[in-house]
């Protein structure tokens, strides 16, 4: 038996994905269900996704996902295996660099993949260029010189150490991480996040109106006949409020969200 862990909230059992289309003039509709075991990360259900949803020719040019499922191996597999441009919130630099302003990123240096070398902000080029390998993943370890750095005026803004080391993903991911982490950036990104967001409802309505959140039965196999019953339902719901032209409903607010809203001495 295995406990899965989302936030605080722990549980044995199974985990439902939701895929649905989001286009302005249709009815939004579920278009694909996968159940895993409850352990099994996010992000590692979407290669299988893709591939299901091209046998029925419904793979999507973009596909907006949430942090979990997002990563650089994963966003170079969906544009390399499947043409799929995932759209998503991809891992932040973590480095001291990225929250201090002034302070040299990656994205300051140069990157010259096919020679193997790096050149900083100051204009030296790197000491070293190596590829480790670990659990299948490629990083590189780039270092600087230590006599450069030392002697650097830039020093202050670019590492704390004897010397600057850099350690980029392999090129396809890097550049994906690069771009996607610029994209973040945009409008068109936070209205995508917002678009996104619907699936949340989506997942509310089937967990308040139809007990998505509770098995009723044993088994993988029985829990997802169960979950596409449930995906049907909303289809069903959904087609229903499109042919009656009932509109959307406004997004709920929580109570304290309205009591929070209120002008102070209201
Ligand atoms: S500290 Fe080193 S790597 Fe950074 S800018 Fe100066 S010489 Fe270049």
């Amino acid at each position: 038996m295995h406990y899965a862990k989302k936030r605080a909230t722990t549980w044995i059992g199974y985990k439902v994905h939701l895929t649905e289309t989001c286009d302005d003039a249709q009815p939004p509709l579920i278009v694909h269900v996968a159940t895993t075991p409850a352990p099994i990360v996010d992000r590692a259900v979407l290669d299988p996704l893709h591939a299901a949803l091209a046998t029925k020719d419904l793979l999507p040019a973009r596909h907006l996902v949430d942090a979990a499922y997002i990563d650089a191996d994963g966003l170079v597999a969906a544009a390399r295996d499947h043409d799929v441009v995932l759209t998503g919130p991809v891992s932040k630099d973590n480095q001291w660099q990225a929250r201090t302003e002034g302070a040299f990123t990656i994205e300051a240096f140069h990157l010259d993949w096919d020679r193997k070398i790096a050149t900083c902000p100051a204009g030296h080029d790197s000491r070293s260029w190596h590829p480790n390998y670990n659990l299948g993943r490629t990083v590189i370890r780039i270092r600087f010189a230590a006599q450069h750095c030392r002697a650097c005026s830039l020093k202050p803004r670019c590492t704390r150490s004897q010397c600057r080391l850099l350690t980029p993903r392999s090129r396809e991911e890097h550049d994906a991480l690069v771009a996607a982490r610029a994209r973040e950036t945009s409008s068109a990104f936070a209205a995508d996040r917002r678009r996104r967001a619907g699936i949340e409802g989506t997942l509310s309505r089937g967990v308040r109106t139809m007990g998505l959140r509770r098995s009723r039965y044993l088994g993988l196999a029985r829990t997802h006949l169960q979950h596409l019953l449930t995906a049907t339902a909303i289809n069903l719901g959904r087609l229903a409020a499109w042919i009656g032209d009932t509109p959307a409903g406004r997004t709920r607010r929580s109570a304290f969200a309205r009591l929070m809203a209120q002008p102070a001495g209201a």
